[in-house]
């Protein structure tokens, strides 16, 4: 299975228009060791023809300009087979709108998700040009589902959605009660090697149902939104905690790289990370302590071959 991250910082990006913080100034600046990055999405494929997006971001444009794996390959044509979404996330979906010069595409996401990206969202009418411009297949949590191409064949892999603890994204809060189908993470497993990629970019916190998730993975990608759960406080850059936005921080006791100290044996990769989380410069002593613990802090255009 070939792995590509398409871009790897939390929603705004790094940096982001309207942030100040002391590593968007310094990333502009070229005063940090830093790299810019776009927001998250990653690119899987089996055979390197077909590709499947987990997550549609904002600038899903530049991202498939950014790898030519990407590109048509005849006067209408996209590799992209399938887009697989994790939430209803704006900086996981809205890219789906970018996506609408008549190209009939496929979309993976539980009932939950595509209910809350289709119903009452008059935009979404642009991907209903024409009958069958969408299908949507539906994830269910603990089932096993075949990835195919557009016309139905097989890709080589397969994925089984995890519910996992989250919520329902912002522009959708207070409209129903938070439900388990909210945000999911992905076990994608290669049919001809049976490996496994882990993808949990969000996550407010390390429960068996997220060891599952884990358990016996090639490849885990996991929520680096934040280092520590005051952060955008303690930045002056608002009143919310890491918890109240359902992302685990990375550090501190009760912080991922603690809870998952035992995860060994597989490549791991932080996702999903925020403008102000010092995992992002190069030289912090966070990005040292990740990266001892045998964690890699994902950039765009990392690729992994499982
Ligand atoms: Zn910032």
């Amino acid at each position: 299975m070939r792995v590509r991250v398409l871009g790897s910082a939390a929603g705004g990006g790094f940096p982001q228009w309207n942030c100040g913080c002391p590593n968007c100034r310094g990333v502009r600046a070229g005063t940090i060791a830093a790299t810019a990055r776009t927001q998250e999405s990653t690119a899987v494929s089996a055979d390197g023809e077909a590709w499947f997006l987990l997550n549609a971001s904002p600038e899903i444009r530049g991202q498939i300009e950014s790898f030519p794996a990407l590109h048509p390959r005849g006067p209408r044509d996209s590799p992209i087979a399938g887009i697989l979404l994790t939430n209803g996330d704006l900086d996981h979906c809205l890219g789906l709108l970018s996506l609408r010069e008549s190209h009939p595409l496929t979309v993976y996401a539980t009932d939950r998700v595509r209910r809350g990206f289709t119903e009452d969202n008059a935009l979404y009418r642009t991907l209903e040009r024409f009958h069958g411009q969408v299908t949507w297949r539906a994830l269910e949590p603990g089932r096993e589902e075949e990835l195919v191409g557009p016309h139905g064949e097989p890709s080589g892999l397969a994925v089984e959605a995890v519910a996992l603890p989250g919520k329902p994204p912002v522009h959708l809060m207070g409209r129903s009660p938070p439900d388990g189908e909210d945000n999911v993470g992905f076990r994608i497993r290669e049919r001809a090697t049976d490996r496994v990629l882990a993808y949990v970019s969000s996550v407010a916190a390390v429960t068996p149902a997220v060891r599952d998730a884990l358990a016996g993975a090639a490849c885990v990608f996991f929520d680096g939104t934040f280092w520590s759960n005051d952060e955008l406080i303690a930045l002056g850059l608002g009143g919310q905690r890491a918890e109240d936005m359902a992302h685990l921080p990375v550090g501190g006791p009760g912080g991922s790289l603690a809870a998952l100290a035992d995860h060994r044996g597989s490549r791991r990769v932080y996702i999903h990370i925020n403008n102000t989380n010092p995992i992002l410069r190069d030289d912090s002593p966070e990005r040292a302590a990740v990266e001892a613990a045998g964690w890699t802090v994902a950039h765009d255009g990392l690729e992994i071959e499982l």
